[in-house]
C-alpha cells in the first residue's frame, strides 16, 4: 500500500487526486488475479477524472456486474454456494437472513455438500474397483456391501438435509403473506400497521386498494412477503373486477393468508347476538378460506367486548385461528401481532429469535440446492436397489448422484446457472 500522487495516465503532469494505491499480488487476491485498487477521495468530480482517464487505456474497461466474483469463482476461491451466500449477505434485512448468508459465504455449506460428494466418490471408487478386478480376485469380498452401507449413510444424510420443512429457503426469501377479506374491512390499515408507516393507501371509500400493494416486513425476525389485495366483492366495474381475479390469485399462490373481517359486518344477526353457528361471511371469500386461512375481526371498537370473545370462539371452534382488534383505536393490537408472529414460526416450524439462532442452521437456503440434492437422492435410491451382478449399472448411477451434488457448488455444467446468479449482483461486486 502506498500514500500517492493519482496522475493522468497519458499526462503524468495532470494529477487527479492525493490517495492511496493497494496492490493485492494473484493467487492471493479476491480474484485470484493480481489487483490494485486505487483509494480516492470520494468528490464525484475527482471519481469521474479518474475512471474517464482510464477508459482512455485501451485495456481499461468497467466491470460487468458480479465480475469480480465472478473471476472469483472461476479461480477456485468461492463455489457457487458462497456466491450465493455472499449476494444474500448483501441483500440480507432480518438477523436470519444475515446468519445463513454468513454460513454460506464462509464456506460451511460448501465444506457439507464437498463432504456428500467426496462420500459417493469414495463409494464409486469401491464399486469401480469391483468392474476392474471382479469380485473375489483381488479385492476382498464384501466390497460391495460395504458400499452400500456407506452409500445407505449417506442417503439418510440427504434426507435428513431434505426434511427440513423449508426452513432455509423460508428464513432466506420470506413467508408470502396475502390479506384478504371485503371492501372497508381493514386491510390496508392491517398493512400500514404491520409497516408501522402509511405505506398503503387507507380511506373510506370501498374499492381503493384496486390492485395488490406488496412489502416486504419483518414479523418478530421472520421476513414477510405481505400483500395487500384488493376487496372482494361482486362489482360490474371491469377495472375492479380484474383486481379481484388478482386478489384471489394471490391468494391462492400465498404461503399464509389471513382474511380480515369488520366484526360489525360478521355478526350472524343484525342485533348482534352471537346465537348463529356460524360468522356471516360473504360468499365470494367462501371459496378462497381453507383450514389454514387466519382471522383478524378488525373494528372491535364498533363492538362490545362479549360479541368479540364470542366471535373468537366461534372462529376457534371452527379450528381457525382468530384474533379480535381495532386497528383503529389500536386496541387488541399487541397482541393480535404477538400472536400472529407466534402462528407464522409455528407454521413453518421455527423458533422465536433466539431459540431459533441455537438450532442447527439449515443446509438448503435455495430452491436449486433442493432440486440438486433430491437428484442425487434418487440417484443414491437407485444405486442401493442395484443388484450386486449390475456392478457397472450401480457405478453409473454413483456417479450421477455425485454429479447432481456437484451441481450445488458449481463444478458442472454452470454456464446457464452462472448467468442467473451473477446477474442480480451490483456493478462492480
Ligand atoms: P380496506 O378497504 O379493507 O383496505 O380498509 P381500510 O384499511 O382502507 O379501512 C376502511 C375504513 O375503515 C377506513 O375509513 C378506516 O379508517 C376504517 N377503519 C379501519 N380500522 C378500523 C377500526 O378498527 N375501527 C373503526 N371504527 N374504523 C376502522
Ligand atoms: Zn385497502
Amino acid at each position: 500500500m502506498e500514500r500517492c500522487r493519482i496522475v493522468h495516465p497519458t499526462n503524468p503532469l495532470e494529477q487527479l487526486d492525493d490517495g492511496l494505491a493497494v496492490f493485492f499480488r494473484g493467487p492471493r487476491s479476491f480474484t485470484t488475479e493480481d489487483v490494485v485498487e486505487l483509494h480516492l477521495h470520494s468528490g464525484r468530480a475527482i471519481i469521474s477524472s479518474v475512471l474517464g482517464a482510464l477508459s482512455q487505456l485501451s485495456y481499461c474497461r468497467p466491470a460487468e456486474a458480479g465480475e469480480f466474483t465472478r473471476r472469483a469463482f472461476l479461480g477456485g476461491r468461492m463455489d457457487l454456494t458462497q456466491v450465493e451466500g455472499l449476494k444474500d449477505l448483501i441483500n440480507a434485512e432480518t438477523e436470519g437472513q444475515r446468519r445463513i448468508a454468513l454460513r454460506a459465504a464462509g464456506g460451511t455449506a460448501r465444506a457439507q455438500f464437498d463432504e456428500l460428494r467426496t462420500g459417493i466418490i469414495g463409494c464409486l471408487a469401491n464399486v469401480e474397483a469391483l468392474i476392474d478386478f471382479g469380485e473375489g480376485e483381488d479385492i476382498e469380498e464384501g466390497v460391495y456391501d460395504q458400499a452400500r452401507s456407506r452409500a445407505q449413510a449417506l442417503l439418510c444424510t440427504i434426507e435428513k438435509h431434505l426434511n427440513d420443512d423449508r426452513r432455509g429457503e423460508i428464513i432466506r426469501s420470506g413467508v408470502r403473506l396475502a390479506i384478504f377479506g371485503p371492501p372497508n374491512a381493514g386491510k390496508s390499515s392491517l398493512l400500514n400497521f404491520l409497516a408501522q408507516r402509511e405505506a398503503a393507501i387507507v380511506t373510506p371509500v370501498p374499492g381503493t386498494t384496486r390492485d395488490i400493494l406488496e412489502l416486504s416486513l419483518d414479523i418478530g425476525g421472520l421476513p414477510v412477503i405481505v400483500a395487500d389485495t384488493a376487496g372482494l366483492r361482486k362489482t360490474d366495474d371491469v377495472v375492479e373486477s380484474i383486481g379481484i381475479e388478482r386478489a384471489k390469485n394471490a391468494v391462492r399462490g400465498a404461503d399464509v393468508s389471513l382474511c380480515v373481517l369488520a366484526l360489525p359486518d360478521v355478526l350472524p344477526s343484525p342485533s348482534g347476538n352471537m346465537d348463529a353457528s356460524s360468522l356471516h361471511i360473504p360468499e365470494e371469500m367462501a371459496e378462497l378460506i381453507t383450514q389454514d386461512t387466519m382471522f383478524l375481526l378488525n373494528k372491535s371498537d364498533l363492538s362490545s367486548t362479549h360479541t368479540c370473545t364470542a366471535a373468537l370462539a366461534l372462529s376457534y371452534s371452527q379450528g381457525h385461528t382468530a384474533w379480535a382488534a381495532s386497528l383503529g383505536t389500536g386496541e387488541g393490537t399487541g397482541a393480535f401481532l404477538a400472536g400472529f408472529a407466534r402462528a407464522l414460526h409455528h407454521r413453518f416450524n421455527l423458533r422465536d429469535g433466539e431459540a431459533e439462532q441455537e438450532r442447527e442452521v439449515p443446509l438448503i437456503t435455495h430452491a436449486r440446492h433442493r432440486v440438486h440434492l433430491e437428484s442425487a437422492r434418487r440417484f443414491l435410491q437407485a444405486f442401493l436397489d442395484t443388484p450386486a451382478c449390475d456392478v457397472v449399472l450401480g457405478a453409473e448411477e454413483l456417479r450421477y448422484a455425485a454429479q447432481a451434488v456437484g451441481k450445488i457448488s458449481g463444478l458442472i455444467d454452470v454456464e446457464h446457472v452462472l448467468d442467473a446468479v451473477f446477474r442480480d449482483f451490483c456493478i462492480g461486486k
